[in-house]
């Protein structure tokens, strides 16, 4: 089809490096969505965005999240999927609630913290799931396997529950994850195994990579769930739309902040911009990690190696993997080991996008005062998003309408919340009876060899 978006890869205009030849072919949005990454180590991106009219941003007002998910999914995949399944796979993902919990004014927290495993990454999975599920090839079985420092091992795993022709291994470092985190992990069952490695999260990570490009385990047809899979960053573009609809008045615009690890979150926001979505100001507030707030403030790009362990554990990141789209929605190249080809159009960043440096220290004490003023309740994701807003607001001047997004239920972190709150907070319906609950992982040494050896003799290939 002639007005198809296709995707190309973010390497496509390099000179050929350590020995990886560009890829400058385009594919459909179903082999970007089980590919995950492009041949050449580069990330999927659309060759085109779409536009979607102020009329049909608003006409999302009262309506459920299922509408505005098909109005902005619907448009980049109505010509690859029926209207009919589409709308089957999107009420399938979210049977939860999204609160718009105002704080003050016209300030809002938008809590993406109701899914199954209670963090935001349960929107993006959870449809890229089921989208998997529709796009794969029906004569073999697909494998997922997943390194996981936490929240995308247990994420990605409830989400692939109970599909079709679909198993998942998740890999994790035995002595990083919290004892919850373990319990979340072990506990899905079904066609979800969980592997317990006595290694660090980047052993677990070398396995999978090492997994991949094992030509001799083609047959077992690996696919990736990770960040970088454009089919996670597709879901997550709705909820701004969403939040949008639901508070504006006319004509206005707005700011948001999305606290940053990855910059998966952010990008939906970045494209949702370019889309249409009224946004004045895009904030991306840091923990420690701090090397984007410092090359918008440089214009200089250094990843940070090895990465600061703070607080808010999930965006503990020296450099973003999604970072490359941004570079390239700006005119710049950045490649996997963090080296800057070209540079983006950093003025024009500057102008859209906000970004600062919270320290563990500023998060704890926005968890306290944020509850003792507007008694809401944050943990430390969500406390670096809010934070990075009112540092924003300090020095730019108020703004009417700002939406924070919490991205983690803070019964996730009890033991902070506790500690500065004097409170523990109540845990979710999904969460409730995990820490009773018994649990089933295999432990392996994080060893290439056994590792193989336990793939060969477990994993199927036939549907
Ligand atoms: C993954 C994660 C983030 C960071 O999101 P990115 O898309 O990687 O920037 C923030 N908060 C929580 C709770 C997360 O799990």
């Amino acid at each position: 089809m002639e007005n198809r978006i296709l995707y190309y890869s973010t390497n496509r205009n390099l000179d050929h490096i350590n020995g990886i030849v560009p890829f400058r072919g385009k594919v459909t949005f179903g082999e970007a969505l089980l590919q995950g990454q492009a041949p050449d180590e580069g990330l999927y991106v659309p060759d085109r965005i779409p536009h979607i009219s102020y009329e049909d941003i608003i006409s999302l007002k009262d309506k459920s999240y299922v509408e505005a998910a098909m109005l902005v999914t619907g448009i980049f995949l109505g010509d690859e999927i029926d209207a009919g399944i589409l709308r089957r796979i999107i009420e399938d993902s979210y049977p939860f609630i999204i609160p718009l919990q105002k704080v003050f004014d016209r300030k809002y927290i938008m809590r993406l913290d109701r899914g199954p495993t209670a963090s935001f990454k349960d929107f993006a999975a959870r449809m890229m799931a089921r989208l998997m599920e529709h796009f794969r090839d029906r004569d073999k079985r697909l494998n997922v396997l997943v390194a996981t420092s936490g929240d995308t091992g247990s994420a990605v795993g409830e989400a692939f529950k109970g599909i079709e022709g679909i198993d998942v291994n998740i890999l994790y470092p035995r002595d990083e994850v919290s004892e919850r985190q373990k319990k979340q992990l072990d506990t899905i069952g079904n066609n979800i195994r969980s592997l317990s490695i006595n290694g660090k999260f980047d052993d677990c990570q070398d396995l999978v990579k090492q997994a991949f490009s094992d030509p001799s385990l083609d047959h077992l047809n690996f696919t990736s769930a990770n960040s970088i899979n454009f089919g996670r960053i597709l879901p997550q573009m709705v909820y701004y739309f969403y939040a949008y609809a639901q508070l504006c008045r006319k004509r206005e615009t707005i700011v948001i902040s999305v606290p940053s690890g990855n910059f998966g979150n952010a990008l939906g926001c970045e494209y949702a911009r370019r889309m249409g979505l009224p946004v004045q100001r895009l904030i991306m507030p840091t923990n420690e990690n701090d090397e984007f707030p410092r090359f918008l403030e440089k214009g200089v790009y250094e990843k940070l190696s090895p990465s600061l362990a703070c607080l808010s554990n999930a965006m503990n990141v020296g450099h973003p993997s999604n970072l490359a789209r941004f570079f390239e929605l700006y005119g710049g190249t950045v490649d996997r080991t963090g080296e800057v080809h070209v540079y983006p159009d950093i003025e024009t960043i500057r102008k859209n996008i906000y970004s600062v440096s919270i320290s563990d220290e500023e998060t704890k004490k926005c968890i306290k005062k944020t509850y003792e003023r507007y008694s809401v309740i944050l943990e430390p994701h969500g406390a670096v998003g809010w934070r990075g807003l009112e540092a924003y607001l300090e020095q730019c001047g108020d703004f009417p309408l700002c939406v924070s997004l919490e991205t983690a239920h803070p019964a996730k972190f009890p033991d902070e919340i506790v500690d500065l709150l004097g409170i523990t907070p109540e845990v979710p319906d999904s969460m409730k009876g995990i820490d009773e609950s018994e649990g089933k992982s295999l432990e392996l040494s994080a060893d290439y060899k056994m590792f193989k050896e336990y793939l060969i003799d477990n994993l199927k290939s036939e549907v």
